[in-house]
């Protein structure tokens, strides 16, 4: 049995292991606990806010070109030690070396637009607004921030939050997912190298104690937080109830249309990265395929041919599997309960992924890829979030069919239609209910530079994170209006 990797709070730049009770962090791929996370509480969370609250003054006095300075010695790390980084964020969460490679390639990104922040943080001013006198508004930070982080990202999306939020010159309290702290960990040392200044940055670890001390804590300002649904909720409504800002992820369920006249190798190349991807554990997956009409007989059968052949295995060596394991033996459990209740409650299954044998390495977590046929709204499997690799398949007659059921979810991430039809594609992204729309893309995740924009119960806040909505969020305007009666006594060159 190898050493457990080092799970350190990070608190006033210090690397801290107080001695508390533990929960494991697993190789999913394997099922070997690879860390212990430490469970934190109101001291831990007490000292690194204080230390954010220490460091903010200075950093806040410090000039924008010098904070964003910082990042860019930060984003050449990220790239010098990108290899490193994915290898750590395969281990700890089981997807692909490939699908790791994008999770931090997504995260560096925000990094890259938050290089950008001082253009964004510019004011604006209008002259006589009445006669000599002037209306200026300025964007300055909050103060203490604290992100709020899940599993299924470990790199990108601790980096949603707080590199803009350094931008714009406020200081952080990272509370990652205690089921993959390792890769924040790893990241947040680099971000030291880079020279950040002492307690810009502190890290605590822990669960549902730890983030309602930061919920609660009066010197926090702002609460950035990914998750599933209820808990987003829950944040929403503690942190708006104790003064706090708010931007909060939640949970999802995404359609894909697939209209009778998609391309057949595309739309099933999208739909198969969109559901089987980082094994279904994504909040932007397409978990519900809406086949309309002839796609029955032109995409179905290629769609589930191509489901059939993906190959689920350990990702922690160099020969790579299609898909990897899942995060932790209860989450495999409930995603196989999941799929026997839809089974029960009358879908058809021609693909299976259920009694999976990954004979290399035989205790990892592993759910073979599943399609859900003939699924309907009343399902279980229709209402709840999987998040594993399990579509669901509805079959509709026409898109106007397609569209009414894709916004009868609560859920607003995202939804995507295939099709070759210019006025289809117009029809379904004018009509569809949720913040992300793809047309031909199975993934219609933003970039750094737009806002990462869920809609109803995918998202509970004002500002959504990323993009300029980002920097919004992170800063507080300060409107000035200024008279001058009279030259100053002291003015030397009026006469
Ligand atoms: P989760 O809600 O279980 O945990 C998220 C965070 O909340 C973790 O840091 C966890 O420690 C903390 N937490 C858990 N229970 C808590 C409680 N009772 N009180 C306070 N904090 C608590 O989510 P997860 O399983 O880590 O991640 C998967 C979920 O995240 C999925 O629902 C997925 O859709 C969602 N997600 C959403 C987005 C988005 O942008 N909308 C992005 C990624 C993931």
């Amino acid at each position: 049995m190898t050493k457990p990797d080092p799970c350190p709070f990070f608190i006033g730049g210090e690397w801290l292991h107080p001695k508390l009770s533990t929960t494991p962090v697993y190789n999913p791929s394997t099922g070997d606990v690879i860390a212990e996370c430490p469970v934190g509480g109101l001291t831990e969370v007490n000292a690194a806010v204080e230390a954010a609250a220490a460091a903010f003054p200075d950093w806040m006095e410090t000039p924008p070109v010098e904070r964003v300075r910082i990042l860019a010695r930060f984003k050449m790390l990220l790239e010098e030690n990108f290899e490193d980084i994915v290898r750590c964020t395969t281990r700890e969460h089981g997807k692909t070396l490939g699908e790791s490679r994008g999770d931090v390639k997504r995260g560096m990104e925000v990094v890259e637009f938050a290089l950008g922040v001082p253009s964004l943080l510019m004011g604006e001013i209008l002259e006589n607004v009445a006669r000599g006198i002037d209306c200026e508004a300025i964007r300055q930070p909050l103060g203490v921030c604290a992100g709020i982080t899940p599993f299924n990202f470990p790199a990108m999306v601790p980096l949603w939050m707080y590199p803009i939020a350094l931008a714009c010159g406020n200081t952080f309290v990272l509370k990652p997912s205690e089921k993959v702290p390792l890769t924040a960990i790893k990241i947040a040392k680099l971000l030291e190298k880079a020279s950040l200044p002492k307690g810009v940055l502190n890290i605590v670890h822990g669960g549902r104690d730890v983030v309602d001390a930061l919920l609660t804590h009066p010197k926090v300002k702002a609460i950035s937080f990914v998750g599933s649904t209820p808990i987003a909720r829950h944040i929403y409504e503690v942190g708006a109830k104790h003064g706090k800002r708010v931007q909060s992820n939640g949970g999802a369920k995404n359609y894909a249309i697939i209209m009778p006249d998609a391309d057949a190798e595309n739309s099933t190349r999208g739909l198969i990265e969109a559901a089987f991807g980082c094994a279904g554990e994504r909040c932007m997956a397409g978990s519900t395929a809406v086949i309309v009409g002839g796609a029955e007989k032109t995409v179905l059968p290629t769609l589930i041919e191509a489901t059939r052949r993906i190959k689920v295995g350990p990702t922690d060596r160099e020969a790579q599997p299609d898909m990897g394991a899942v995060i932790t033996p209860q989450h495999r459990d409930r995603v196989l309960e999941l799929i026997e209740t839809g089974v029960k409650e009358g879908a058809k299954i021609p693909a299976d992924g259920r009694g999976v044998k990954v004979s290399e390495a035989p205790n990892g977590f592993y759910v073979g890829a599943t399609i859900l046929d003939h699924v309907n709204h009343d399902m279980t499997v229709a209402k709840e979030e999987v998040f594993g690799p399990v579509l669901n398949v509805m079959h509709m007659e026409d898109l106007e069919q397609a569209i009414e059921q894709a916004n009868r979810s609560p859920y607003g991430n995202g939804a995507s239609i295939f099709t070759r039809s210019g006025k289809a594609a117009r029809e379904f992204k004018h009509r569809i209910n949720c913040g992300m729309a793809g047309i031909n893309i199975g993934v219609p995740a933003s970039m750094a530079w737009f806002p990462f924009n869920g809609w109803n119960d995918s998202f509970f806040g004002d500002l959504h994170m990323q993009g300029k909505e980002g920097v919004q969020f992170f800063t507080q305007q300060k409107v000035t209006t200024s008279r001058w009666f009279s030259y100053g006594e002291g003015d030397i060159w009026h006469k």
